[in-house]
């Protein structure tokens, strides 16, 4: 009989050994902007009280509703982190990081929502985000989004559309919720059960909804601006400004409102215009100056946003596909313990190359034939000519084989790859 192979769980993916390149290049490029804008890294457990985030994200959300993956004893009740601002928030108040203090962060990671998976919606995904503390103007508001425009350009990703609106104090929002209440109610019988139940717990959570009846409804609603206060006004029209002088394209989207109900204030949205289908929000963000001190830290302002890195990677491998970096060097072993290609190798790493010593023994004529196949530069013979000696055989572009002592053969290397 033979064994099921099991599958892994729908939703929740590999990233295959052709593929990681592709990602460790996006994660490299992400930790270098986020360094040059000053942000610091902040890692957060994967498990955490689901409380944190029912009562940060809010009861009437997607997530809260029926994403989270939740378990645990009635009493303590954990979950999955869906996202981590959240997370971050708790950390920071728990370790009095923002007692007297500003807070610039970031950080990556795998996040968990039970979602119908399709391409670019996944069960297990990852985030970047950035979360910066303390400032209340909207100059931080800019930095945070010409963050992002970095990472784009850092990755050669173009054609993404930044949408930007304001939710305003809370009294704008409360003005406005009962607004759409009106309008909503007007119109509930062409509304999906979902909105239905929303027009109690949380109207402006129908402005985001993706059923399509609902959409085509949310288009005629009324639009935030009319109820914004000055406040708002001034601190939206600031961060405008500022991007604007940055050079960043920007369109202002009236109800945009984010599915979450932490953000006050400026919101905001980068969205790819084809390829990722109906996924084609890359990041998102907005101001959340309330919560901080909703969970029990000081009164802090904050800004931050949210990347999918999924998304990220499929722009990037379209905007330049990674060439996959193979081992620079084959060692190949003429004794039989491989014992003198293991010292060769050793000493060829320590002078910084990569590479691939062959294990397992065999003939020299095989073990070259998967030299060629490994995509390395240069091969090694190790172990044919007594200590300390190996010959050398450029592999692409059809040199002669050369012997050389080890201390010359590290120079050698250097020159033929470093050339
Ligand atoms: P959407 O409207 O697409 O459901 P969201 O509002 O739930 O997005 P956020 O919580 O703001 O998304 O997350 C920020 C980013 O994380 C999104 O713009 C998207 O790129 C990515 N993201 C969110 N959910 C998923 C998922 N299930 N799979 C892959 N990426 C995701
Ligand atoms: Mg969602």
């Amino acid at each position: 009989m033979t064994a099921q192979k099991l599958q892994a769980v729908r939703g929740m993916n590999d990233v295959l050994p052709q593929d990681s390149g592709a990602w460790q290049r996006v994660e490299t490029a992400l930790r270098e902007v986020a360094r040059a804008y000053g942000y610091r890294e902040i890692r957060t457990p994967l498990v955490e009280r689901a409380e944190l985030f029912t009562q940060s994200i809010g009861g009437a959300t997607d997530i809260v509703e029926k994403e989270m993956y939740v378990f645990g004893a009635a009493d303590e009740r954990l979950a999955l982190r869906p996202e981590a601002t959240a997370s971050t928030v708790r950390a920071c108040n728990q370790h009095g990081l923002l007692h007297n203090r500003q807070q610039r962060l970031w950080y990556l990671g795998a996040m968990f929502r039970r979602e119908r998976p399709q391409k670019g919606r996944y069960r297990q995904f990852h985030q970047f985000g950035v979360e910066a503390f303390g400032w209340p103007g909207p100059d931080i508001d800019a930095e945070v989004i010409r963050l992002g425009a970095r990472v784009w350009e850092r990755l050669q990703i173009g054609g993404l559309r930044l949408q930007l609106n304001t939710l305003g104090s809370p009294q704008t929002r409360r003005a406005y919720r009962e607004a759409l209440r009106e309008y909503f109610s007007g119109q509930r019988a062409h509304l999906d059960a979902d909105s239905v139940r929303r027009l109690e717990s949380n109207p402006l959570r129908i402005l985001d909804s993706k059923v399509d009846a609902t959409v085509e409804i949310a288009a005629g609603a009324p639009d935030i601006t009319g109820f914004l206060d000055a406040d708002a006004r001034a601190h939206f029209d600031g961060l405008c400004d500022s991007l604007r002088r940055f050079g960043l394209k920007f369109e202002i989207n009236p109800r945009l409102v984010r599915g979450l109900d932490y953000y006050t204030g400026a919101v905001f949205e980068w969205l790819a215009d084809d390829g990722l289908g109906a996924q084609n929000a890359v990041c998102a963000g907005g101001r959340y100056d309330q919560l901080v001190e909703q969970r029990g830290g000081r009164p802090t302002p904050a800004v931050g946003f949210a990347m999918g890195v999924e998304r990220l990677v499929e722009l990037a491998e379209r905007a330049a596909p990674e060439t996959p970096a193979p081992t620079d060097i084959y060692v190949l072993s003429a004794d039989d313990d491989g014992g003198e290609a293991a010292d060769i190798s050793e000493s060829l790493r320590r002078a910084g190359f990569a590479v691939t010593t062959h294990c397992g023994g065999g003939q020299l004529k095989r073990q070259m034939k998967r030299a060629d196949q490994s995509g390395a530069r240069l091969a090694v013979i190790a172990g044919l000519e007594g200590a300390g000696t190996a010959r050398i055989k450029p592999l692409r572009s059809g040199g002669e084989q050369v012997r050389l002592g080890v201390d010359a053969l590290v120079d050698w290397c250097r020159d033929h790859i470093s050339a």
